[in-house]
């Protein structure tokens, strides 16, 4: 009954009114976290082509890459910041969830090869995930495989060092800092598997580098990766 659901619909946002997460007018039923304008203005990636694109050129020489998928790209005071904003510090576990559809949805929708075995979310080190709360990779990942239909691991890798941050460092400290960032814990739940790696943002790459060096040591591993973001600079 469409009518009684406008009704609870109405009833629902009288009392927990939704406003957009970047410019603060009021939702509609139909818009989520962004009005249909900031929808409209949000930066997305529009590379089709999964083999050779900006995400998997940045990888050459360092990591052998299936495919790799960019949901939008990350621009300062503008949509993509407010969405990652509330993902990573407000506290906003919906909007992650919601993102990993949606970036799903535009994954199937540019033809993403779905021959991948299961997602794996970008660990954090246990603590910072304990004064987080959740891990958003993690809730980005659960989207996407529900989408996918595949199963989500969280825990075949573990972070085992806590990653000061890089800002000022060069870039043989930055790979250094990341060099054994991660530990492959359950080797044999990804032998022979090919593994979609999903985060929120790329910048350097180097996380990922870490992660995926890692899991390629196991037999018969491949790697695909799906970002929410992918810095400016990329
Ligand atoms: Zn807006």
């Amino acid at each position: 009954m469409p009518f009684l659901q406008d009704i609870i619909d109405g009833i629902i946002d009288m009392f927990f009114p939704e406003y957009c997460v970047f410019c603060g007018k009021h939702l509609l039923p139909d818009e989520h976290f962004l009005c249909i304008d900031c929808n409209l203005d949000l930066a997305t990636v529009t590379f089709s082509d999964f083999q050779d694109n900006t995400i998997t050129r940045l990888f050459w020489g360092r990591l052998p890459l299936q495919y790799a998928f960019a949901f939008m790209h990350f621009v300062p005071r503008s949509p993509s910041q407010a969405i990652l904003h509330e993902l990573k510090y407000k506290h906003n576990k919906e909007i992650g969830f919601y993102y990993g559809q949606v970036m799903a949805l535009s994954m199937k929708d540019k033809g993403f090869p779905a021959d991948f075995d299961l997602v794996l979310p970008v660990p954090l080190h246990p603590k910072k995930q304990y004064y987080r709360g959740y891990n958003q990779a993690e809730l980005l990942a659960t989207g996407i495989a529900e989408i996918f239909d595949k199963p989500m691991e969280t825990r075949v890798a573990r972070r085992i060092r806590y990653n000061p941050t890089q800002t000022h460092k060069s870039m043989t400290e930055r790979w250094q800092n990341v060099q054994n960032l991660f530990q492959v814990t359950r080797p044999s739940r990804i032998e022979g598997k090919h593994i979609l790696i999903v985060d929120d943002v790329i910048t350097t790459g180097s996380t990922i580098e870490s992660l995926a060096t890692e899991l390629l040591k196991i037999p018969g591993v491949k790697i695909s990766l799906a970002l929410l973001a992918m810095a400016q600079e990329i």
